[in-house]
């Protein structure tokens, strides 16, 4: 079977009252989803999110959080070929508040943890963020 992997990361903003906004991208297709992209040789995973995070956004000033990686995992169909897809996760502090989208994507938003959540289109992605947003808010 047919493998992948890609990396990206939960692109969040602090707010001035200590709460934080979740950076989701509209892609084509349809659904809402984090920045993300496959891995090329040679490149570290966090080289590869951070690259993506550019390229799809234009983001440059982050701040990759030491001590959380989340693989999420699913099977989709490409043709007649079944691939099975990996994606590392990480989390990514920005302080910048405009984003300059690549044609991939139709819109952004930042959103509250709710508004995410609803938002969302993948279960996988929804379980991610609960984890993200805990593990956040342990931190503080
Ligand atoms: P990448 O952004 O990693 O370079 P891609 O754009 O080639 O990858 P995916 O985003 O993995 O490909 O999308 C391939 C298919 O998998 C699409 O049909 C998409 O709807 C579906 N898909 C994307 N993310 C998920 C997910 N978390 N759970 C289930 N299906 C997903």
């Amino acid at each position: 079977m047919a493998k992948e992997k890609s990396c990206g990361a939960v692109v969040y903003k602090s707010q001035k009252d200590g709460s934080v906004k979740y950076l989701l991208l509209h892609y084509e297709a349809g659904h809402w989803d984090f920045p993300k992209g496959n891995q090329e040789k040679n490149e570290k995973e966090e080289q590869t999110a951070a690259r993506e995070i550019k390229e799809e956004t234009g983001i440059e000033d982050i701040e990759i959080l030491d001590g959380f990686r989340e693989i999420i995992n699913y099977f989709y169909k490409k043709g007649e070929e079944t691939v099975y897809k990996e994606v590392v996760f990480f989390i990514v502090q920005s302080a910048t508040e405009s984003v300059k989208l690549s044609r991939e994507h139709i819109g952004y938003a930042w959103m509250s943890y709710e508004h995410a959540q609803r938002k969302l289109t993948f279960n996988t992605s929804k379980d991610l963020l609960r984890k993200v947003n805990q593990f956040l808010y342990k931190r503080k």
